[in-house]
């Protein structure tokens, strides 16, 4: 089964495609679990369009930093491919980093303490040679008028510990920016930083989004700033996509129940009493993860069927799919036309 989502009339043209992707890893420890797998990714497609951030939202352990990590070369694939641009995947190495650039969470540990800015950012235009022409100094600074850390003439002169959590999360976009990549995969860039300074570094996506037209992939456990950034949302849950389609579509009117939970766990002053689902159990183990739809054990609508077979990826609306065996029989739902082919748009 492979969950869904469909091209919208606003994306852009594919740069970065991801079919069907799976990923085990060997369990190291203990002997009662020797030869055992952690299923981290299961069957996974994604999109990534040029222009348009595509965001991939679940809980701790649903395989969305691994899905990253793939996109990224960062860890191998057990099964599925990656396509650019319509063709085969380009090869891990110098030529993928510098078209597709992943962004840590952490923005404290991503730079070097020892280095100030003007080493940190110039290494990757030394050894990519994109300086334009420019001295180094001068393209340092453009890059840091990029992210909007200005004067650059005095940032160029810091040290990361001289500079806040927004801050530095914005040398490491710059950092990423610097090799000029079509693809920007940013894991968690704003969980670590003070909820007062995340919107800024929310609206620098946008912003390198519509100017420079990046195809970027936005991994986060909040499905407020999804909506809020994003274009399209896919939803993960254990290793799988649950849900697909336009961000606001997905944010205002959830179809999956795991959706549901999502959205009631955010703050909503409106709200009366406790949300709708609270309580509702954790994530499964990923070693041994449960059989059929993989959110039955927490699930209020779980029915017989919910724990023999995986529901496929069922069309719910306009590029909007669900995969839950609820939409079988609604009237507008039908198995995707395009499952295999999932897309975020
Ligand atoms: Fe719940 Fe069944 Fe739908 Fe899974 S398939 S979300 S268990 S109703």
């Amino acid at each position: 089964m492979t969950a869904t989502t469909e091209t919208t009339e606003t994306a852009g043209t594919p740069v970065l495609e991801a079919k069907n992707l799976v990923k085990h890893f060997p369990v190291r420890r203990g002997w009662a679990l020797r030869g055992a797998k952690v299923h981290a990714v299961e069957d996974v497609s994604v999109s990534l369009r040029r222009g348009t951030v595509t965001a991939v939202v679940g809980e701790s352990g649903s395989g969305k930093t691994t899905l990253a990590r793939l996109l990224a070369r960062r860890t191998s694939l057990t099964g599925g491919e990656l396509l650019w641009e319509g063709g085969d995947a380009l090869p891990a190495g110098r030529a993928y980093a510098s078209e597709v650039q992943l962004v840590l969470q952490d923005p404290f540990a991503s730079l070097n303490p020892v280095h100030g800015l003007r080493y940190i950012l110039g290494r990757p235009l030394k050894i990519h040679g994109t300086a334009d022409g420019k001295s180094q100094d001068d393209a340092v600074k453009a890059l840091l008028e990029r992210v909007a850390l200005t004067p650059s003439d005095q940032f160029i002169e810091k040290m990361p510990h001289e500079l806040s959590g927004g801050q530095r999360q914005r040398v490491a976009i710059a950092r990423a920016l610097a090799v000029r990549p079509k693809v920007l995969l940013a894991d968690e860039p704003v969980s670590m930083l003070d909820v007062s300074i995340r919107l800024g570094v929310l609206n620098l996506l946008a912003d390198l989004r519509d100017r420079e037209q990046l195809a970027i992939l936005y991994v986060t456990h909040d499905l407020a700033s999804a909506r809020y950034l994003a274009d399209t949302i896919t939803v993960m849950y254990a290793g799988r996509v649950v849900e697909s389609g336009p961000a606001v579509t997905i944010a205002d009117s959830p179809q999956h129940p795991y959706t549901q939970l999502l959205l009631s766990a955010v703050p909503d002053p409106d709200r009366d009493g406790a949300p709708r689902l609270a309580g509702a159990g954790s994530p499964p183990s990923l070693i041994h993860p449960p059989t059929g739809c993989r959110f039955h054990p927490r699930c209020p609508f779980a029915m017989a069927k919910c724990k023999v077979e995986t529901p496929p990826a069922l069309s719910v609306g306009d590029s909007h799919t669900s995969s839950c065996w609820l939409h079988e029989n609604t009237e507008n739902a039908q198995a995707s036309p395009a499952a295999g082919t999932a897309g975020a748009a």
